[in-house]
């Protein structure tokens, strides 16, 4: 495909979705696709004073729908699901058009979409709260939740709509209005979403003005939805340093903050390792997204038994895996995001070398691509130590490979980096399994024994520890943190008893 198919195909992707072309054009905002490099819209941004005022706007749309029964929610939810089901193919086009992502993720983040919000339809019959035994006769003592208001949403370039929906969909049975802050790096997919939405709004009928509202800029815009008091929970997905600026803002106000950051995933493979399935996995969690997911694999520590046969065979997929424009049916790796991100890759190989580390791979390839597009073969590198260059998130495919003798070990380094995301180990020996999965095993948020530590399913809840943020997004019991708690004790009775024997009488 030459550049300007780019182009072409991206007006024509968002055409079909129904955006209409003065949402991206003539706006101050260039909308580049990695892919080839080049500027394929021009993007009307949001100012301060419009952000501010669009949150006034959300906060009324609070005050109605948080009174619309929450099946009745749910059924908003059920139409936008339909929207996206049917919109799957040119969605998923479009996130592979602005993020680069292949064909297949494109669509499988889409199909991520349409999953929470079924999740979210079933769960609007089931915002269960809960009846505890009081102490005192004839009182009844329980919980209910309800809707906690404006949920502010900032997401990442690299699953710029998912995200969006994981939060979106669980906010609106909840009962909450959504603003949202993407990433100014997938402006084009944002409104596409919020044109389904929009669509599935007037099918519902009656839907509250600002109950959905797009916030299209950068970090000053983001800022707005931080500080504003009509806020109580911003869930923001993004890098550590990211986290890091907007956290400490939200504690000072008392808001909630639902923090999804970088990760540095691990996996282990033991000496009982199924060699095939394991080289899958690593080869999926590592080269996948072109190494550019959250939980995208960036460590191996694999056991001395099994090193030399591993990584000679890692090294094969490493030298013959198919990199270029992520629309082609055979490409497995797609373009890194841009010329930052290509940069940051090159100086942690740099690095890794500087203190020993052997690396293949790395170098940029497929230039008749476009200039400004960054298409790079990942780098496998095998390191001795977990050196400072190994311990951070380098959001590109590089994976740092150590070698291992015992489990505590490689345990211990495992959890010896400041994230903790994702996890995994690759072995048959069941004591091994269970004592990753334990207390003294990983540290992250997720763990897993015999399949990689990305591409979750929305039924558990997803997130992580330490400067990961903490926080947890889609299913279990992660729809409590968009409801406030209300404890309600009711006395049926004809006497006033107090709680812990207390005496106080008048
Ligand atoms: P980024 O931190 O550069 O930007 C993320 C978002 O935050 C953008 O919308 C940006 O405009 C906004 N932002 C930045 N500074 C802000 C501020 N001070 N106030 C308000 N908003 C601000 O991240 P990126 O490069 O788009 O994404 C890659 C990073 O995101 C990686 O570190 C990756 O691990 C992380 N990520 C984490 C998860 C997760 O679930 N843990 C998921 C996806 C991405």
């Amino acid at each position: 495909m030459t550049q300007s198919n780019v182009i072409q195909d991206v007006t024509e992707t968002l055409a079909r979705l129904g955006v209409r072309a003065e949402r991206f054009s003539n706006g101050s905002l260039p909308a580049r696709s990695p892919i080839s490099g080049e500027i394929v819209a021009r993007v009307p941004e949001c100012t301060v004073q419009q952000a501010s005022e669009a949150i006034e706007k959300a906060h009324l749309a609070f005050m109605a729908w948080r009174a619309v029964p929450a099946p009745k929610r749910g059924e908003l939810v059920r139409l936008l699901g339909e929207e996206l089901r049917a919109a799957r193919e040119d969605l998923g086009r479009l996130v592979t058009l602005e993020a680069g992502k292949i064909l297949s993720e494109g669509q499988g983040e889409v199909q991520e979409m349409i999953d929470i919000c079924d999740y979210a339809v079933g769960l609007s019959r089931q915002l269960c709260g809960l009846t505890i035994a009081s102490e005192r006769p004839d009182h009844r003592l329980m919980e209910n939740w309800h809707p906690l208001g404006v949920v502010g949403v900032i997401s990442a370039f690299n699953f710029p709509v998912a995200v969006w929906s994981w939060n979106a969909a669980l906010a609106l049975v909840c009962g909450n209005p959504v603003v949202w802050k993407p990433s100014e790096k997938t402006p084009l997919t944002a409104i596409a979403v919020q044109t389904l939405f929009e669509r599935a709004a007037a099918k519902f009928g009656g839907v509250p003005e600002g109950l959905s509202t797009l916030l299209i800029g950068g970090r000053a815009v983001g800022e707005v939805l931080v500080d504003h008091p009509r806020v109580p929970l911003v869930s923001a997905t993004g890098s550590t340093q990211m986290g890091r600026t907007v956290a400490p803002k939200l504690a000072a106000r008392f808001a909630r903050s639902i923090l999804e950051l970088g990760g540095n995933n691990g996996a282990i493979v033991a000496p009982t390792a199924d060699m095939n399935l394991a080289l899958r996995a690593i080869a999926f969690g590592a080269m996948g997204t072109a190494g550019q997911r959250c939980t995208s694999l960036r460590r191996l520590f694999v056991h001395t038994a099994v090193y030399e046969d591993c990584v000679a065979r890692l090294k094969k997929v490493y030298d013959s895996v198919a990199i270029g424009d992520p629309r082609r049916q055979d490409v497995l790796i797609g373009p890194l995001v841009d010329k930052q991100s290509y940069q940051t890759m090159q100086q942690s190989l740099e690095q890794a070398v500087a203190i020993g580390g052997k690396v293949l791979g790395g170098t940029r390839v497929q230039p008749e691509l476009g200039d400004d597009a960054y298409y790079v073969r990942p780098a496998l590198v095998e390191v001795n130590s977990q050196d400072d260059v190994v311990r951070r998130e380098t959001f590109a495919p590089i994976l740092y490979v150590m070698r291992y003798e015992n489990l505590q070990d490689a345990i211990h380094l495992h959890n010896e980096v400041p994230q903790g995301l994702s996890s995994c180990i690759f072995t048959n020996d069941l004591r091994e399994a269970e004592y990753f999965l334990s207390a003294l095993g990983s540290d992250c948020g997720i763990a897993n024994v015999n399949i990689g530590p990305s591409g979750a399913e929305i039924g558990g809840a997803f997130g992580g520890e330490k400067e990961t943020g903490g926080g947890r997004e889609a299913g279990s019991d992660c729809w409590k943190g968009y409801m406030r708690r209300a404890t309600n004790t009711i006395n049926y009775g004809t006497r006033l008893p107090l709680a812990q024997g207390v005496k106080f009488d008048i």
